[in-house]
């Protein structure tokens, strides 16, 4: 069984019973134990709850009733809460944790037949972009152990691109899917903010965070995502929309995938390309170009004038989130207590300054600041309007063309410890994903190159709610190259 293998072939290899889910399972199980320790992708195995989770999967197989995902195995951001088995969010507040119930998406995955394999290692609370920021130790990407896998949902991406899954679950809030996708030279959507329910996904900023899917193809990421979204009642911010397009690519109803006779015209925003740095990145971009008009894809340059401004914008906005979200984690109510608090003062502040980690201090402290008394017009609601702003720049684009591609990241992968000594540094790296996320768009990352042996990402940005569109070119572009093929360090992995 090769576990570089697409979900179909592994789909067609359980219903013709060359292999059960309970084999597969531990055919993946096997490479987790024996690359983790290398690569750092998992926070939590749960052996165990998985192979009776494939034994059940086994058992509808073997009765005709089960789905397209039934006995498939999958791993979850540790961000995603799962009834009885431990949730750490990368941090040390919640090394304890154990959710009394579970995600949406743990829960739709699970009732869909999948097996979860593991809960994947990120940076801690979601606020990073190399999965340094983690309680539980950096991620190593396997292209290369010596540079980050990106973040913050680097144990997924990391674990789909060596193959110690098919497929991952990831959340996006600035970038933390489409980043770390490009990294690890793998496939990952983030979808319109809405389409995946938060209820059970650990809040970080909860009007931009989005949970979404890693794989090595689009195909893989279509059938991962038609069974994580989805209206909830249980999510206030739920969007109550038709995933019938995409149900119909996963299951194949939708003929081959294609764009049929549909003509598209893609927009080339004028100040990402700007942005690009030298020669080598240039022509990958060129070549990607070439290969959709080779399709007959149209490109016309666009401009979205306040690209520039994004990254400040998101880092108010999540900071401002991000501070009143995690002002639950009080050693009170659950997660990190401090040992013999004097009093209550002694109890908040030591289980605070003891639970968090200097990141995600950082953003409580830039948070609570842009929300006080003086400050809060001068920067959040300033940065409210920006947001307005450069949501109208997609909007006016998108009555001229279909998508916008861009590239995913500024370069590929830095070096473990590159960027850590420097936070503003770092927050540059979002420079191309976070004003999407901003203007709650979804967008799709596919490899598309190397440059000194690390892969690089294309972005693909749609209008809201155009998913199956995203989907359908992203898969144009790869029947018409092969670096979603491609897989670090061949035969190593
Ligand atoms: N890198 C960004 C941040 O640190 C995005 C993180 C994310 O999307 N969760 O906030």
């Amino acid at each position: 069984m090769d576990p570089f293998s697409s979900l179909e072939t592994l789909r067609s290899g359980l219903d013709s019973g060359e292999f059960s889910s309970v084999e597969l399972a531990k055919h993946y199980l096997a490479r987790i134990n024996k690359y983790n320790p290398q690569l750092n992708c998992f926070i939590t195995i749960p052996e165990a709850e998985a192979l009776q989770q494939a034994t059940k999967a086994d058992a509808l197989i073997a009765k005709g009733n089960s789905g397209v995902l039934c006995g498939l195995p999958m791993a979850l951001k540790d961000i995603f809460l799962t009834r009885g088995i431990l949730t750490t969010c990368g941090s040390r507040m919640l090394e304890n944790f154990i959710a009394p119930y579970n995600s949406t998406v743990a829960e739709k995955l699970a009732g869909s037949g999948m097996v979860c394999l593991g809960k994947t290692n990120m940076d801690e609370f979601a606020m990073g972009s190399s999965n340094e920021n983690s309680h539980y130790g950096a991620v190593r990407n396997p292209w290369n152990t010596e540079y980050v896998p990106g973040g913050s949902s680097g144990g997924s991406a990391a674990a789909v691109s060596a193959a110690l899954v098919p497929v991952a679950a990831g959340t996006d809030t600035g970038g933390s899917i489409r980043q770390p996708a490009a990294f690890c030279g793998i496939s990952g959507i983030k979808p319109t903010y809405g389409r995946v329910s938060r209820y059970g996904m650990v809040a970080f900023a909860s009007s931009l965070d989005q949970g979404g899917a890693f794989g090595r193809c689009v195909q893989d990421v279509a059938l991962l995502l038609s069974g994580m979204g989805g209206h909830d009642p249980r999510d206030s911010t739920s969007a109550d929309h038709d995933m019938q397009d995409i149900h119909a690519l996963a299951t194949g109803d939708d003929k081959g995938f294609t764009l049929g006779n549909k003509k598209i015209t893609i927009g080339l925003p004028k100040e990402y390309l700007e942005n690009l740095d030298g020669a080598q990145l240039q022509a990958v971009y060129e070549t990607a170009r070439n290969i959709f008009e080779t399709q007959g894809v149209q490109f016309r340059e666009v401009s979205l004038p306040h690209t520039s401004v994004a990254v400040p914008t998101y880092y108010v906005i999540a900071g401002a989130e991000a501070s009143t979200n995690l002002s639950r984690y009080d050693g009170v109510r659950y997660g990190y207590r401090c040992k013999d608090p004097q009093n209550l003062e002694d109890l908040y502040v030591r289980s605070r300054t003891e639970g968090f980690g200097d990141e995600v201090k950082r953003r409580i402290l830039t948070g609570t600041y842009t929300l006080s008394v003086g400050y809060y017009d001068a920067y959040y609601v300033k940065a409210q309007k920006v947001r307005r702003l450069i949501a109208n720049d997609f909007s006016e684009v998108f009555k001229d063309v279909d998508l916008l591609m861009t590239p995913t990241t500024p370069s590929h992968a830095f070096k473990l410890g590159q960027l850590t000594k420097d936070p503003v540094e770092m927050y540059q790296q979002d420079i191309f994903t976070t004003p999407a996320s901003l203007a709650g768009l979804p967008c799709l990352s596919v490899p598309c190159g190397t440059i000194n042996g690390l892969p690089l990402g294309l972005q693909l940005i749609a209008p809201h709610f155009e998913e199956a569109l995203l989907l359908k070119t992203g898969y144009l572009f790869q029947q018409h190259s092969d670096w979603h093929t491609q897989y670090p360090e061949p035969g190593a992995l």
